[in-house]
């Protein structure tokens, strides 16, 4: 399909994992990207290859998203290189995980410092930029928070991440009621157990296998599952939809079963 012809989509954190997921299916619809990561520019340049290869144009910026001087400078450049930007998608995130009763305050403020703060400075230069934008189609521009279910599932030894997604997920909303009058949407996807290099930092092949298992829909999921809900939040099907949180987590939240 190619809903979103001729668009612009700055992604955080997109060099792997579900962020990849999300530039890829984008790219399928006719989506030029901007990939923002911190650390892996040969992946993050080999994605914008695959990018190119569909016929999509490409730019990768290298951009530590807890520096908001930096995300500043991301916007500035992606809006120099295409003229607009229709979808942002702020991705990044990282869990250091730490018992609470010994959780390192540097561990709290490097979790907080990407995955709270560095989806703040994403949303608000985007918003920003849209606002700027006239209205042509149906939306100005379309935001996009990947949040987690552990935004309400106390997850242990998660804190700062679990109190971040928690974050996030109320500044969608918040964002949402301000923003509608701009036409902006604004929406929050919360993933369940999605099988990246990130979950395989904390998981071996044994535990993502069996944990997959006891997901209701049978499998963990993949980064296109995710890619997928985002590339309809982002289109004119999803006009009418913002302020919304979305779990895509193969019913992971509402299949947990008790003893009969
Ligand atoms: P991965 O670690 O596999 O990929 C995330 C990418 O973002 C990596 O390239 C990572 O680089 C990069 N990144 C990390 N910090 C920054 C930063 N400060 N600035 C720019 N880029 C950064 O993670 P996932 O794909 O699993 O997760 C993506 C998002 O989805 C996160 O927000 C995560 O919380 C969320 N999520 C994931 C779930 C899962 O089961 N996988 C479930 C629910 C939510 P580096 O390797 O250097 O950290």
């Amino acid at each position: 399909m190619n809903r979103l012809e001729g668009q612009v989509a700055l992604i955080t954190g997109a060099a792997r994992g579900i962020g990849k997921g999300i530039a890829l299916c984008l790219a399928d619809e006719g989506v030029d990207i901007v990939i923002a990561d911190r650390y892996h520019e040969d992946e993050a340049e080999a994605l914008a290859q695959q990018i190119r290869d569909k016929g999509r144009q490409a730019l990768v910026h290298m951009t530590d998203v807890s520096d908001r001087a930096a995300v500043a400078a991301l916007f500035a450049t992606a809006v120099e290189r295409f003229g607009q930007l229709n979808i942002a998608v702020a991705n990044a995130g990282i869990s250091i995980r730490e018992p609470i009763l010994e959780a390192q305050w540097e561990s709290v403020e490097r979790t907080l410092g990407v995955t709270q703060f560095g989806v703040y400075h994403t949303c608000q230069f985007a918003a920003q930029q849209m606002a700027q934008q006239p209205l042509t189609g149906r939306s100005r521009g379309k935001i996009i928070i990947i949040g987690s279910i552990l935004q309400e599932l106390p997850v242990q030894t998660s804190t700062a991440y679990n109190m971040a997604k928690a974050a996030v997920n109320h500044l969608g909303r918040t964002m949402a009621a301000e923003l509608a009058r701009l036409h902006i949407n604004v929406n929050v996807v919360n993933p369940g157990w999605i099988d990246t290099p990130g979950e395989r930092q904390h998981a071996s092949e044994e535990t993502l296998q069996a944990a997959g298992a006891h997901i209701p829909w049978g499998r963990l999921g993949q980064p296109d599952d995710i890619g997928k809900t985002v590339a309809f939040l982002a289109s004119d099907d999803a006009d009418y939809i913002t302020g919304a949180a979305l779990r895509v987590d193969g019913g992971y939240m509402v299949g947990l079963s008790l003893p009969d």
